[in-house]
């Protein structure tokens, strides 16, 4: 049975790492993406784990030979998502997290609607403000082309199948659980695993 892609988007300091980081920590079977990126590394980040850092030249070559499902320019640099790794594991039954930005999450949906797309929102413009300011890892001018950003990406949370209010992170994690939950427990989701127990009752 193959696994579901879900695509999590929101506005940078939304705290959707957070949030994925406690679903992958208390749900079995799912895997994020790690993207290609042309980000500098931040401090504490590993290549492979948090992103493949690339050259602009490798991420280019890169695209030329169609590595990419879908990629992007967001805040001044380009973020993309492997082909490769996304059906590898789905195929090998995982469900598979995309964190990627909204032109990232409509450019998927488009190519796999059936993928379950989650906004994450902050409650407010002034807490989203905040959050980026403590986390410290911006400079002045890339606060402020992230806080110019999230004007126009949060206004794009019509398009996702779901949204999730980041206020308290206890209650966004329980929400965001219980859309991977749900999903799980589709008809589509469940059928090899139904059948033989339909089948039981056939054979007394
Ligand atoms: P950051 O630089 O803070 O790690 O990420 C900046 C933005 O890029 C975030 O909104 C993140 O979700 C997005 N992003 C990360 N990886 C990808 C990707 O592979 N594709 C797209 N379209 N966006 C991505």
């Amino acid at each position: 049975m193959k696994g579901s892609l879900f695509i999590i988007s929101a506005p940078s300091g939304g705290g959707k790492g957070t949030l994925i980081r406690e679903v992958l920590k208390r749900l079995d079977n799912v895997v994020l993406s790690v993207s290609f990126t042309t980000r500098p590394m931040r401090q504490g980040e590993e290549h492979g784990k948090d992103y493949f850092f690339v050259s602009h030249e490798e991420f280019k070559r890169l695209i030329e030979e169609g590595e990419f499902l879908e990629y992007a320019e967001v805040h001044g640099n380009f973020y993309g998502t492997s082909r490769k790794i996304v059906e590898d594991k789905l195929n090998q039954g995982y469900d598979v997290i995309l964190e990627i930005d909204v032109q990232g999450a409509a450019a998927v949906k488009k190519l796999a609607p059936q993928s379950i797309s989650i906004f994450i929102l902050p409650p407010s413009y002034e807490v989203l403000r905040k959050r980026l300011l403590k986390r410290g890892t911006e400079t002045a001018e890339s606060l402020k082309t992230r806080l110019e950003n999230a004007r126009r990406e949060v206004k794009c949370y019509k398009d996702f199948d779901y949204v999730v209010i980041n206020d308290k992170l206890s209650d966004a994690t329980k929400a965001l659980l219980a859309i991977f939950l749900a999903e799980r427990q589709k008809l589509s989701r469940q059928a090899s695993k139904v059948e033989p127990i339909i089948e039981s009752f056939d054979n007394d």
